[in-house]
């Protein structure tokens, strides 16, 4: 059957634009991760996730759009139950580190609401591991492919209330970036815990955080570190790296008091 002409003319317009057929507004992964270890029950001591979701860089990632998931509804509905803090700057002064200073002179330009991806995120270690009654940290960078049309989302956790030793997660970030990969941001999670406001949510680095950030600034190009509560997230970019107090010694990522 022929086509009418009007129709053939935008077919090929749209293809000639390069447009999706349909834009992608909701948030959400869409297809399955790519599961790389996956190693004892959550609640085992050793016990470890990677997995990695690769997806169309769509713009409804970078938004504040919330998961239609019920994962993440249920850490809100938990955080609103609880009636707790979550104010970041009142959070950040609870923090008696330096870093925490420093995030809070800079909280107007770098703090906002989570995005996103860290809500995806966030409820899918929520629903794993409650935050109330179990904290456990997960970590996670976000890459751009080098045609700039895909991002490729790595989830790593130990299920464990600080991740410890990161190479198992950044070994297949560094083979991406030799392939061309933009390492656009590494993220990872300090979790609410009521009554301790030395480690309740805060947005901002521990020295062994900042000292990964600005060794893969260094390593592979990094270009912003990030932290998020599941309800807001900071986002310091590589120029600050250079400020924060950075440990002596080999650098883990952890909660700001330990
Ligand atoms: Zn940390």
């Amino acid at each position: 059957m022929l086509l009418p002409r009007i129709f053939v003319v935008t077919l090929v317009c749209l293809f000639a634009a390069g447009l999706p057929v349909r834009a992608e507004t909701a948030c959400r992964f869409g297809t399955p991760p790519t599961v790389l270890v996956e190693e004892g029950d959550p609640h085992e001591i050793g016990s470890r996730l990677l997995k990695v979701w690769e997806v169309e860089d769509n713009p409804v990632f970078w938004s504040e759009t919330t998961p239609g998931s019920e994962a993440y509804s249920k850490f809100r509905g938990e955080v609103a139950d609880l009636d707790i803090e979550t104010d970041p700057v009142h959070l950040l002064e609870g923090s008696s580190i330096e870093n925490s200073r420093i995030v809070h002179r800079n909280a107007d330009d770098w703090i906002g609401p989570a995005g996103c991806l860290e809500m995806l995120m966030y409820g899918h270690q929520h629903a794993r591991m409650n935050t109330f009654t179990d904290p456990t940290e997960f970590g996670s960078f976000i890459l751009r492919s080098p045609d700039e049309e895909r991002l490729r989302v790595y989830f790593y956790t130990n299920n464990q209330d600080g991740l410890g030793n990161m190479d198992v997660i950044v070994t297949p970030v560094l083979e991406d970036k030799r392939e061309g990969w933009d390492v656009l941001v590494a993220l990872h999670s300090h979790v609410f815990h009521p009554g301790q406001p030395e480690i309740n949510g805060i947005l901002a680095p521990s020295e062994p955080d900042a000292d990964f950030h600005a060794n893969l600034h260094a390593s592979l190009g990094l270009r912003e570190g990030w932290i998020t509560n599941g309800v807001h997230t900071v986002r310091m970019p590589s120029s600050s790296f250079d400020d924060f107090t950075r440990p002596s010694g080999r650098g883990e990522v952890s909660n700001p008091y330990e």
